[in-house]
């Protein structure tokens, strides 16, 4: 077995500073079983399919979980599937089964770029998207390749009809929806929870020591009351409490306040009616609910705006731990300044093989030090070209073995050396990110979290210790601190710079001054109690060493 038990930082946060814990939970609280959830949802759309008019054939497709990686694009106007850059930049095409050559893709996406342009691409954002994601795969690898409809650049014919790749995308996507709301794949989950929801005896006592560390903690997610009890049921269906001395208690005494059908990323912005649960009959209340809210209760939609005020939180006080890296995590940063943290499980494979085929990084590397020796002691004189053919071969093959060790769509952060898009999206707005909240089990309610720097190439791939000399004349920009005497004694007019001091007198600041304390923001956490704290301490410093002085 395969731990991961760190949670890595893109912002420094201060645990401390936290005083609302929120969690989603679907794929948050309650990670689904994979590929088994995938494999049942994937079941459900064919069938869904089938019965809308889709030939029979498309039975007899299996759900690979090899093949689809998160947060791909589908280009609903070719019906490929894309893994892009942070900017579009495409590093995989693929159409159907057929991973498309450069020249291919040059010639459908101009400079092998594309614009995220909602009409037109659909983001395959969360693990919910897995199992559409390789049907559309299958279902444009059937159409294109099978005799009896001819291939278009857009779509398919069958002697008089027309199957555009985006109205295939538009049937996949309504099916999806339907079998959702209101299909039986939550039915079938319920039935079988054992064998789709993980769920982890830890859970209980670490909600309640979120809680003794004086923090309140809710529950906001999308699912409708019936569901989220099931669910929430059977993740504490232990037969002790927080403790094991303890007796069992109801999921609901583990939370402060609980929200269901919170329809995010609706949520963040303009949001819905707030209306209150019958718990008894899972059917809502008439009337809107105007507050306060109460713990023990259960409560439906909502708006952020209304939920943060009732109950009282801030926005950079509350951390939102959540999988869907658009409606969680981008939208509570983006809009209301949560703090937030995702959850990526598949973090367990990819640092798997990060670690496991540690070999294949070793060899890249060391291809890229016999590269460098190629061009050692050439310079723009040298007539003669180096035989580097070999070496770009034997780099690509490695690269190429990298990737598939992922997956046959590679990694769900990088292509090779390059990012993706999902990447970007979690460094720009995920403060932490973790394969389980359960992770937090490992630290202290006290903990700073510190990002750690990200590096460009020039600083990744030069020492500290290299010694570069420097042409000369070249202008210090360091600034160095001065202490106040020393500060006046330069200030003091002398008779070498009366003028200037004539026309400086008519200014109200000659220069800008050396700050005394930190101006620049290391941590989202910083605050400007810390900056005074800091000023009064420099303050005092310099009176010490005046006192001292006289
Ligand atoms: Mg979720």
């Amino acid at each position: 077995m395969f731990y991961v038990i760190e949670i890595f930082v893109n912002r420094s946060l201060h645990l401390e500073n936290i005083k609302f814990y929120g969690f989603d939970m679907d794929y948050t609280l309650a990670e689904y079983k994979s590929p088994q959830y995938e494999q049942l949802g994937f079941n459900l759309l064919k069938d869904r399919l089938v019965s809308l008019g889709y030939p029979q054939e498309i039975k007899a497709f299996e759900y690979d979980p090899s093949f689809p990686v998160r947060g791909l694009w589908f280009d609903t106007l070719y019906g490929n599937l894309l893994k892009v850059d942070a900017y579009g930049n495409i590093l995989v095409c693929v159409h159907g089964f057929e991973f498309l050559k450069h020249s291919q893709v040059y010639e459908l996406y101009p400079n092998k770029f594309l614009q995220l342009d909602e009409s037109r691409v659909y983001v395959l954002n969360t693990l919910f998207n897995l199992p559409e994601t390789y049907l559309l795969a299958c279902l444009i690898d059937f159409f294109t390749n099978s005799p009896q409809y001819t291939r278009d650049k857009t779509g398919v014919k069958e002697g008089e009809l027309t199957m555009s790749f985006k109205s295939i995308f538009q049937d996949v996507r309504n099916a999806v929806d339907w079998i959702h709301l209101h299909g039986n794949l939550k039915t079938k989950t319920i039935e079988n929870l054992d064998e789709y929801v993980k769920k982890d005896e830890r859970l209980p006592m670490f909600l309640t020591r979120i809680r003794e560390s004086g923090a309140k903690v809710f529950l906001l997610t999308n699912s409708d009351y019936v569901f989220t009890d099931k669910i929430m049921t059977y993740l504490f269906d232990f037969p002790y409490g927080a403790r094991p001395d303890e007796p069992h208690r109801n999921w609901e005494t583990y939370f402060d306040t609980i929200v269901v059908d919170a329809r995010k990323p609706l949520f963040f912005g303009e949001g819905t009616i707030l209306r209150q649960v019958d718990t008894k009959t899972g059917a809502l209340k008439l009337g809107t609910h105007k507050g306060p809210l109460h713990t023990g209760e259960v409560y439906s939609g909502g708006s952020c705006d209304v939920f943060t005020e009732l109950i009282g939180a801030k926005g950079k006080d509350v951390l939102y731990v959540g999988d869907h890296i658009f409606g969680d995590i981008l939208k509570s940063k983006k809009i209301r300044g949560w703090r937030t943290f995702l959850i990526v499980p598949e973090l367990v494979q990819e640092l798997h093989v990060w670690t496991d085929k540690c070999q294949l990084f070793a060899e890249l590397q060391s291809l890229d030090v016999m590269l460098g020796e190629m061009y050692k002691n050439l310079d723009s004189s040298t007539k003669e070209k180096p035989d580097i053919s070999k070496l770009r071969a034997s780099i690509r093959d490695v690269t190429h073995k990298m990737d598939l060790a992922y997956g046959m769509m590679g990694s769900l952060f990088r292509s090779g050396s390059r990012q993706t898009f999902f990447s970007s999206q979690v460094v720009r707005y995920a403060d932490l990110y973790a394969a389980s909240f359960l992770n937090l089990i490992y630290y202290p309610f006290s903990y700073m979290f510190r990002a750690p720097a990200m590096l460009m190439p020039h600083e990744s791939t030069v020492a500290h210790e290299q010694r570069f000399v420097m042409e000369t004349p070249m202008i210090s920009r360091s600034r160095t601190f001065k202490l106040a005497d020393e500060e006046e004694e330069h200030n003091r007019p002398s008779s070498k710079n009366l003028y200037v001091d004539h026309f400086n007198n008519q200014i109200p600041h000659a220069r800008p001054e050396t700050p005394r304390n930190v101006t620049h923001t290391h941590d989202e956490d910083c605050s400007d109690e810390d900056s005074d704290s800091q000023k009064q301490a420099n303050q005092m410093r310099v009176s010490t060493r005046n006192t001292n002085c006289n």
